[in-house]
C-alpha cells in the first residue's frame, strides 16, 4: 500500500524547506475561498517569501485576468505583481500566439479570457450573455455564425445557455478550429454544505459531448502551465514546490511535472479521499497522493516560527 501524505511538523520541516527554491500554489480552496482568506494563508504565504522563496500563483481559475487577480490578492493582503500570475486565461492567450493564431476566438467562457486575449491582441467575441429566447427549434433559423472564427475556447461560463452551447459546436464543426478547454475542473469551492457549484469541466463535456472530439486543455494537470513559467523563469522542477487542494489537478500536475507536492486539506479534498487513495488497487488513484499534508496553509506559520529559532 503507497504511503499517505507525511504531515508537515516540527521534525520534518527543516529538511522540507530546505528542498525547494521556487513555490507554486493553487488559489481558490488553498488561499482564499471566493472572496475569503482561508485562515491565515496570506500571512503563511507571505512569510515563505520573506524567507526567500520565489512564488507562483497558478490557478485553473479563467473567470479573472492576470491583472484582476492581483488586485484580488492585495485585496485579501497576498503579497503579489502580475509576473507571478499564472491563470489559464493567460496561459490560454499565449497558447494562441504560440501557434501564430491571427483570426477570431469564440469565447464560452467569461471576460478574464476576453481581457488576456486582448493582452496579446487576439480578436474574440461571446464573453456576454445570450439566454434562449423563443423555442430553441427556432435557433437553426435565427442563429447566425461569424465568417473568421478559427477556435473556440471554453472556460467557467456564467451565461451558460443552449444557444451558447449551439454557437460554440457550430463553429467546431469545421475540423480546423481549434478546441480549447481552459480546464477540466469537475466543481469550484464554495463554502456551503448544501451546494454544489459546478466547474468549467461540466462546460467543456457539454460542448465535448456534442462535437466528439476533445479539447486541447491549458490548466492543471496539463504540464502547458509549467512549461510556459519554468521556460519564462527557468525553473527547476526538483527545486519547485506545488501546493494544491484539488489531487487530480493540483496533485497530479506536481507529480506530471517531477515536483515536490504539498496538498492542504482546506478545498475539496479531504483525509477521507487520500486514505480511499492510498487503499485502492487503481495505481492511477496513488498518484494522486501528495508528499505532505497540512489541514491548510495557515498551519506552516507555527512550523516557520520554530525554523527561524533554530
Ligand atoms: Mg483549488
Amino acid at each position: 500500500m503507497p504511503a499517505l501524505p507525511t504531515l508537515l511538523d516540527n521534525k520534518n520541516i527543516k529538511e522540507f524547506l530546505k528542498s525547494f527554491d521556487y513555490v507554486l500554489t493553487d488559489c481558490d480552496g488553498v488561499l482564499w475561498c471566493t472572496d475569503t482568506v482561508i485562515g491565515q494563508a496570506n500571512d503563511a504565504l507571505n512569510q515563505l517569501r520573506a524567507l526567500g522563496k520565489k512564488i507562483f500563483y497558478i490557478t485553473n481559475n479563467s473567470t479573472k485576468s492576470r491583472n484582476e487577480i492581483v488586485a484580488k490578492c492585495e485585496r485579501l493582503s497576498f503579497i503579489a505583481n502580475k509576473e507571478e500570475i499564472v491563470c489559464s486565461s493567460y496561459v490560454t492567450a499565449l497558447y494562441l500566439k504560440q501557434q501564430n493564431f491571427k483570426r477570431k476566438v469564440y469565447i464560452m467562457g467569461a471576460s478574464g479570457i476576453a481581457r488576456e486575449l486582448e493582452d496579446v491582441g487576439i480578436a474574440h467575441y461571446g464573453a456576454e450573455p445570450e439566454p434562449l429566447v423563443g423555442d430553441v427549434y427556432d435557433l437553426k433559423n435565427t442563429m447566425t455564425l461569424e465568417p473568421d472564427v478559427g477556435a473556440v475556447v471554453v472556460g467557467l461560463d456564467p451565461y451558460f445557455s443552449f444557444p451558447r452551447v449551439m454557437r460554440a459546436s457550430s463553429y467546431l464543426k469545421d475540423p480546423d478550429c481549434i478546441f480549447i478547454a481552459t480546464n477540466t475542473d469537475e466543481r469550484f469551492p464554495i463554502n456551503k454544505n448544501d451546494l454544489i457549484m459546478p466547474g468549467a469541466g461540466a462546460c467543456v463535456k457539454c460542448v465535448e459531448t456534442v462535437v466528439q472530439r476533445p479539447p486541447v486543455i491549458m490548466g492543471k494537470p496539463s504540464e502547458t502551465m509549467f512549461s510556459l513559467i519554468s521556460d519564462k523563469h527557468q525553473l527547476n522542477p526538483s527545486r519547485t514546490l506545488m501546493i494544491g487542494d484539488r489531487c487530480n489537478t493540483d496533485i497530479l500536475f506536481g507529480k506530471n511535472c517531477g515536483l515536490h507536492t504539498l496538498v492542504v486539506l482546506s478545498g475539496i479534498t479531504k483525509m477521507e479521499d487520500l486514505e480511499s487513495w492510498a487503499a485502492s488497487t487503481d495505481e492511477d488513484k496513488h498518484k494522486l497522493l501528495a508528499d505532505y499534508y497540512l489541514p491548510e496553509l495557515g498551519d506552516f506559520i507555527p512550523l516557520l516560527k520554530n525554523e527561524k529559532c533554530q
